[in-house]
């Protein structure tokens, strides 16, 4: 068996490669051109960042290394699950402190409504709906756990709820769960649809997006940044790196800062009306509470599409990834007498302690946020616009801090070099 980096696993084998509307006409940048801001990376995090720049009529450059979507944004499950994926909302206030952990708390769990009011706004094609979140419960054990954390969301707000067993093997279709836990906010889509959708919605905003123009380097010039690719370069006041678990060495141990996990997905052969009216008959998106979560949506078309952390064989043995996927959704739905994968492809994750999205203050006026360790569908998207809030107010007072980042850089530079350097 050829052991591959997971990163360099294609896209093309995925169901939404086959499936997604096609991507807008894009070239690679092959000139020398300025922007108020440079964008790094065609996934959610770059995209939402230029959709949310040129929204505000401010000059953007994107530039992707290869296709939109290429990373996790366009090879991902696609569900869009409106809370933390770890971390309880009062761990989350315990982490940050004020103001800070209500911020985030905010953000993060609206961001499945910013993540389908943009579909609506720009109507993107890309199989979105908000049907709602189910969490099953593996085990009566974590029910009391469930309990809490249906509270934490609704003392927010959200009009979540408990679901008892007969409800969630309801909602389910599966008679393996204890119980479980509803949230109406949640959804799922074709995640290279959405890609492609935000990529057209930056266009339209005026936003010029380059691909195939992997950046290489990131230096100082003239008091702006060179962002410099093969057959171009951009010069702009701000850059955005949002190149996620895909991130190549443009800038000095920026992808020491996470390890990689592996996930593969699979999608089934298209369900039959009748099994879709007892298997997840309300197109819910449905995970469950194991660490090593099992978790189903639907496609346009009713394929089932679920996925697995790559670990030892599975995921990279095909046919053994294959065999233990269908027994396990066999196991878990038994109306499914019959379960042909025909898709199947491998994503990496950005994987970090903190699960939270991480933000990189790398020199003046270059930021990157990564590290989301997974549900990256509304984190991505809920990261672009906070990046884009900081990008114009940081150009009021870039300069000045950048005049003196580079006094400080400089300095150091001829000490260590040997030379003597002025005293001011
Ligand atoms: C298989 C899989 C399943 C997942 N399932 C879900 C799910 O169901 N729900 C959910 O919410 N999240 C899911 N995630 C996580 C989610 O997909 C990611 O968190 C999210 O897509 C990250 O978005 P991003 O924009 O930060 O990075 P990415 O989407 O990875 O985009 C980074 C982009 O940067 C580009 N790039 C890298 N280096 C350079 C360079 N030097 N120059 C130019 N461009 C560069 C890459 O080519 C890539 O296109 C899944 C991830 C995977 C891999």
């Amino acid at each position: 068996m050829r052991q591959v980096r997971i990163q360099d696993a294609p896209i093309e084998p995925s169901l939404w490669y086959a499936t997604a509307a096609p991507a807008p006409r894009t070239e690679a940048l092959t000139d020398r051109i300025q922007a108020d801001v440079c964008v790094i990376g065609g996934g959610y995090t770059g995209l939402s960042s230029a959709l949310h720049l040129a929204e505000q009529g401010v000059d953007v450059v994107l530039l992707e290394a290869k296709e939109i979507g290429h990373g996790g944004s366009g090879r991902n499950a696609g569900h869009c699950t409106p809370t933390f994926h770890f971390y309880e909302i009062p761990a989350i206030r315990k982490m940050l402190g004020e103001p800070y952990a209500s911020r985030l708390i905010a953000r993060q769990t609206n961001a499945a409504n910013l993540v389908f009011d943009l579909i609506r706004r720009y109507d993107i094609d890309c199989e979105g709906v908000q049907t709602g979140y189910v969490q099953a419960a593996h085990a009566p054990g974590v029910l009391s756990k469930m309990r809490a954390r249906c509270g934490y969301y609704q003392s927010l707000g959200k009009a979540t709820r408990m679901l008892d067993r007969d409800e969630v093997a309801q909602l389910t279709g599966s008679p393996r769960y204890h119980g479980g836990w509803f949230h109406p906010e949640g959804g799922h889509l074709n995640p290279l649809g959405l890609s492609r959708g935000l990529a057209r919605a930056v266009l339209s905003r005026g936003g010029r997006v380059f691909t195939q123009s992997p950046v290489t380097a990131i230096s100082p010039e003239a008091g702006r940044w060179r962002v410099e690719a093969p057959q171009g370069a951009v010069l702009a006041d701000k850059v955005i790196c949002g190149t996620g678990a895909y991130t190549t060495g443009f800038w000095p141990r920026l992808e020491k800062t996470f390890s990689t996990l592996g996930v593969a997905v699979m999608a089934t052969q298209p369900i039959g009306d009748n099994l879709r009216k007892v298997i997840a008959p309300n197109n819910n998106t449905v995970v469950d509470s194991r660490a090593d979560a099992m978790i189903y949506k639907y496609n346009k078309e009713g394929r089932l599409v679920t996925s697995a952390f790559v670990e030892g064989r599975r995921g990279r043995d095909v046919a053994f990834t294959k065999a233990l996927m269908r027994e396990k959704l066999k196991w878990l739905l038994p109306q499914l007498t019959e379960v042909d994968w025909q898709y199947y492809w491998l994503g990496a994750l950005d994987m970090q302690p903190r699960t939270i999205p991480r933000l990189f203050d790398l020199a003046p006026g270059v930021v990157a946020s990564l590290g989301y360790s997974g549900r990256g569908v509304p984190t991505g998207t809920m990261m672009g616009s906070v990046l884009a809030e900081w990008a114009p107010l940081y150009m009021n007072f870039a300069p000045r801090l950048f005049l003196a980042w580079s006094r400080i850089r400089d300095q150091r530079l001829a000490r260590a070099g040997g030379a003597n350097p002025p005293p001011f």
